[in-house]
């Protein structure tokens, strides 16, 4: 980290801090020219808050060298991370998954059906919502409890595994129980308690999505909360975020696929549904993000979209599913994947 003090910064003032610095562990690499007097802290300064040293009267400027996160961090951990799913590996070169399902799970028959179809397809996991949530407290909440049996029961039939979103940390003992995958949702990216609770509760991987308005790094600084608190399984999901875009329900930010792999080890996957919010522009956005490099995909499929519970608008018929998978496999072939 380098400090930048002020010109006339009294030098009783700079020993004090240079001292309260060096009680801290750190080593001072002190540099003092014409018109900057500069200190480098030279240590571990994951723990250093910039903005706390900025708030010091002799200091003109902080600029943080390290990143903040340590275990996620590509620098610490040179290798990529492949987590195990029940046996389905994602990350590093391993083969692209890609996990279909509808937004909720709609009763028993209609999961194991769409799980089926999806499988045919050549999905790898089955996804669908039972604690959804929705923008609005009238709209469908979620079949809760009665859906993530469902869900297993489309596990059972099709040796799918499932990945649901869990909201509250009351539902831990529930998806430790039947979930394979925890979601946490874009909306619950900064819960910082529910980040904490998964890690220290689960030793399920957790599928964390950006947030509808953060940058990489807080999405980092999340996945890190989580790691930091014992589950290092975490794989990271692009949905899109908000910009002033209306053509679409969200802004794909595909960018995030060759940061997160220069930054972090960890897999990272795109969810083309919830990001551009129109099955139309599905297929053209999956096929980009298998050729930038993504560890999987994750898309909402139904049979009778114009019927679905929730975002029926950016769900694929089970035959277009296929189709786009199809596609997406010649272009993994391409970058040295396989689907
Ligand atoms: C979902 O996967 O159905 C969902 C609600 O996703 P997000 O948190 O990305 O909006
Ligand atoms: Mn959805």
């Amino acid at each position: 980290m380098i400090i930048t003090l002020k010109n006339d910064a009294p030098q009783r003032l700079i020993q004090q801090l240079v001292d309260e610095f060096k009680s801290q562990g750190f080593e001072i690499h002190d540099s003092v020219g014409k018109n900057y007097h500069i200190i480098g802290l030279i240590g571990d300064t994951t723990n250093v808050d910039e903005r706390q040293i900025k708030a010091n009267l002799i200091v003109e400027n902080v600029t943080r060298i390290a990143s903040p996160y340590k275990k996620s961090n590509r620098f610490f951990h040179p290798e990529d991370s492949i987590i195990d799913v029940n046996g389905i590996k994602i990350g590093g070169k391993e083969k692209i998954v890609v996990i279909g399902g509808p937004c909720s799970v709609e009763g028993l028959d209609h999961i194991c059906s769409i799980a089926q179809q999806v499988k045919d397809a050549g999905a790898v996991m089955l996804r669908g919502g039972a604690y959804k949530p929705r923008t609005s407290p009238y709209a469908f909440q979620g079949l809760e409890t009665e859906g993530i049996l469902d869900m297993v029961e489309a596990r059972n039939r099709t040796g799918l595994p499932i990945v649901s979103e869990l909201m509250d940390s009351d539902q831990i003992d529930e998806f430790e129980k039947y979930v394979d995958v925890i979601q946490i949702g874009a909306r619950n990216m900064q819960n910082f308690t529910l980040l904490k609770a998964v890690g220290k509760r689960t030793t399920k991987p957790i599928l964390l999505k950006r947030g509808l308005a953060n940058t990489i790094e807080e999405w980092i600084m999340s996945a890190e909360y989580i790691m930091a608190n014992g589950n290092e399984k975490v794989i990271l999901c692009e949905r899109g975020i908000r910009t002033f875009e209306k053509y679409t329900r969200n802004t794909l930010d595909l960018s995030v696929i060759p940061i997160i792999k220069e930054k972090t080890h960890l897999p990272i996957i795109i969810d083309p549904s919830h990001a551009t919010g129109n099955w139309k522009y599905i297929e053209s956005m999956s096929l980009a993000a298998v050729a930038a490099g993504a560890d999987g995909l994750i898309i909402e499929v139904h049979d009778r979209p114009e019927c679905a519970w929730s975002d029926g608008a950016q769900c694929l018929k089970p035959a277009k599913f296929a189709e786009l998978i199809k596609k997406a496999r010649a272009i993994a072939q391409v970058v040295g994947r396989d689907i």
